[in-house]
């Protein structure tokens, strides 16, 4: 017997997962999706993305065996200017965003369906419908800026250039740090396919940083990427205490309820989990906002570091360079390694491994 009717905006990766949930508790699930089938926005996707995740302890979070779609990254190298220093890879994944069967949407999709879950293609959510939407609609609609005006959440641009494309590489990305973007360029593969983007957060990125950023990866990586597209997007990452799971009696569900680790932007993991809470948020509200808040309850830590010390050592890329010269790549790699142990230790920030950090 159905137990009602839920509404989910978005077929992305919170979305699905939060649909499946309810769907398999027995809830007549409808997911409109502004796009005309699945596969997330076509502003970005297809796409590659690299995440540091749980995969085990996820996937048995969330409910579902989603370790097909993730590969193992073989090597990230992180770049300050031209240095390289290699990143310790262990237990980062790669996953192709897409419609393509080996795409992780694919993955979510047809699980959807065997659930039972109803879609509706080419369906936005509208402004002029918010009123009228039952209590406990579940709005996961990615990055996508409309969303966020029509409910009020505040959010912060992102823009810069992206390009994609095939590619023949595998399990591996790039970093790379420059004083002509606020964040970063990378570069992931899978799948037989490149995803590259070079961005900052509230200001533009101009096309001289476009060329440092096609020097550098001519140099260091023997790479040219064509096709490059201006792209922005939001996220609500702009205010320290911004992660909320309930908003004017919506549910909100992956990137739109902040659930984003706020240093490097990773949302892979926290889309998966904040799904699983935002289905658990229409039965045990209680007990979702108290999942909710453990996994982000260093977020507002994070945000501080990020703009007090972080942005200060990012405006000066020379000097970590000079540092790293220095030190050496063998004991800067020890350092980063060490760095990135404790951060998972210490940290619930989705990304770094949510579900296994207790
Ligand atoms: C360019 C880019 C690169 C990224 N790279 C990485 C990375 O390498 N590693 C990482 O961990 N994270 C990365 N992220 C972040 C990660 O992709 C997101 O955090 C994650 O997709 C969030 O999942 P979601 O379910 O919130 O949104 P999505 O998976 O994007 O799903 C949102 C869905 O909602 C739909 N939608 C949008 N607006 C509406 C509307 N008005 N009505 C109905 N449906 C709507 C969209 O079409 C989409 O299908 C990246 C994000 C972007 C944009």
């Amino acid at each position: 017997m159905k137990r009602g009717e839920v509404i989910v905006y978005g077929a992305g990766m919170s979305g699905m997962v939060a649909a499946w949930n309810l769907a398999r508790e027995g809830f007549r699930v409808v997911v409109r999706e502004k796009e005309d089938s699945f596969g997330g926005s076509r502003t970005f996707n297809p796409s590659t993305h690299v995440t540091p995740l749980d995969l085990q302890a996820t996937s048995e979070y969330v409910g579902m065996d989603i370790t097909p779609a993730f590969h193992r990254v073989e090597s990230i190298s992180l770049y300050l200017h031209r240095l390289r220093v290699p990143l310790p890879a262990a237990g980062a994944y790669a996953v192709e965003r897409s419609s393509r069967p080996s795409g992780l949407d694919a993955l979510l999709y047809v699980r959807c369906l065997e659930a039972g879950v109803e879609f509706e293609f080419g369906r936005p959510l509208r402004r002029e419908e918010l009123e009228s939407l039952p209590q406990g609609t579940i709005i996961a609609c990615g990055l996508n800026p409309e969303a966020y005006q029509y409910l009020g959440i505040p959010s912060l641009v992102w823009e810069g250039w992206m390009s994609r494309g095939e590619s023949e590489r595998e399990g591996y990305a790039w970093i790379w740090l420059d004083e002509s973007i606020t964040e970063y360029g990378y570069a992931s593969f899978c799948n037989g396919l490149y995803y590259n983007l070079l961005f900052s957060y509230g200001r533009s990125v101009d096309r001289e940083a476009l060329r440092r950023y096609r020097e550098f990866m001519l140099a260091a990586e023997d790479t040219d990427h064509e096709d490059w597209e201006y792209v922005k997007g939001v996220v609500p990452l702009a205010v320290p205490d911004n992660p909320h799971l309930f908003h004017n009696g919506f549910i909100l569900c992956g990137t739109i309820s902040g659930a984003m680790d706020p240093l490097m932007g990773f949302g892979i993991s926290g889309a998966l989990v904040s799904g699983k809470v935002a289905a658990m948020a229409v039965t045990e509200p209680e007990r979702a906002e108290e999942e909710f808040s453990r996994f982000t309850r260093n977020f507002a830590a994070v945000h501080r570091f990020k703009h007090h010390v972080w942005y200060k050592l990012r405006s000066r890329v020379d000097l970590l360079e000079g540092l790293a010269e220095t030190l050496g790549p063998e004991l800067s790699l020890r350092l980063l390694a060490e760095g990135i142990r404790r951060g998972r230790k210490s940290s619930a920030i989705p990304g770094f491994s949510p579900v296994s950090c207790h």
